[in-house]
């Protein structure tokens, strides 16, 4: 469960004070998909990095698994972001002079998880994403939607319990982002909650929740009841 109450977020630079989020209200309930959707420069990705503990954020309550996120050391925070949350980028941010098995290996060692376990977990990620024989591959050697499956193996790696993607799409055309969404809902089935921002309408309606954020605030949120892909 990840629970956001009147969340407000200000960023302070010399001249100007911007409010990305002001009384943000949100509950996620475990096992969730979540599109979110709503105006550049609304705080949807300032919303998913407070999310992450990637930023912090400037009052309110945020509650994640019955931890109070707002109340723990740096060290503290670190570990429950190390334990729960996986991110996916619109730029994959993988290392280019790595192959696609040490691009998934790096977090792995920074979490001081075992070589034999380790090997494992990649093994098993990679053919969850369909690219169990690219393991020696460089990344500049894949597709673009190749890439960001790899970024999701390096994501599920971590046997995360909130898979966080910002604009996973973003950088596709509609062949691939349809792939990617694909594997996104095969991950949630098998258990991991997901929020995903997105500009594409489309995408978002395929998630069985939507929220919208407009200047800093949740402002409508439609469940679908029916996830089957009508629309598409
Ligand atoms: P979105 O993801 O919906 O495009 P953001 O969360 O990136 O929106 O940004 C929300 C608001 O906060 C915008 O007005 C943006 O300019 C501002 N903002 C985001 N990051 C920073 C930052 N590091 N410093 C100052 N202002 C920021
Ligand atoms: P920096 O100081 O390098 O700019 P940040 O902006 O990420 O780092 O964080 C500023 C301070 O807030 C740091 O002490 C950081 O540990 C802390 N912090 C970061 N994320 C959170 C969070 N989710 N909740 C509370 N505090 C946080």
């Amino acid at each position: 469960m990840l629970s956001m109450k009147n969340i407000s977020k200000v960023y302070q630079t010399e001249k100007v004070q911007t409010h990305a989020l002001r009384d943000f209200n949100l509950e996620v309930k475990e096992g969730e998909f979540i599109a979110v959707t709503g105006p550049s420069g609304s705080g949807k990705t300032t919303f998913l990095n407070i999310a992450g503990m990637l930023e912090p954020f400037s009052s309110g309550e945020f509650m994640l698994d019955d931890v109070n996120v707002g109340t723990l050391s740096d060290n503290e925070r670190a570990d429950l972001r190390n334990q729960k949350i996986g991110f996916i980028f619109q730029g994959f941010n993988l290392i280019p002079d790595l192959n696609l098995y040490e691009n998934i290996e790096v977090p792995l060692r920074y979490r001081g998880i075992k070589a034999a376990e380790r090997k494992l977990r990649i093994e098993e990620c990679l053919e969850k994403v369909g690219l169990a024989s690219r393991a020696k591959h460089l990344p500049q050697q894949l597709s673009g939607g190749q890439q960001q499956r790899v970024a999701i193996a390096r994501a599920l790696a971590g046997k995360p319990r909130f898979l966080l993607a910002d604009e996973p799409t973003g950088n596709l055309d509609s062949l691939m982002a349809r792939q990617v969404m694909e594997l996104l809902e095969n991950i949630n089935t098998e258990g991991s909650t997901i929020i995903m921002v997105t500009h594409d309408q489309e995408l978002a309606r395929r998630a069985p929740r939507n929220i919208q954020v407009v200047d800093g605030q949740l402002a409508d949120f439609t469940l679908y009841q029916n996830k089957s892909s009508d629309s598409v």
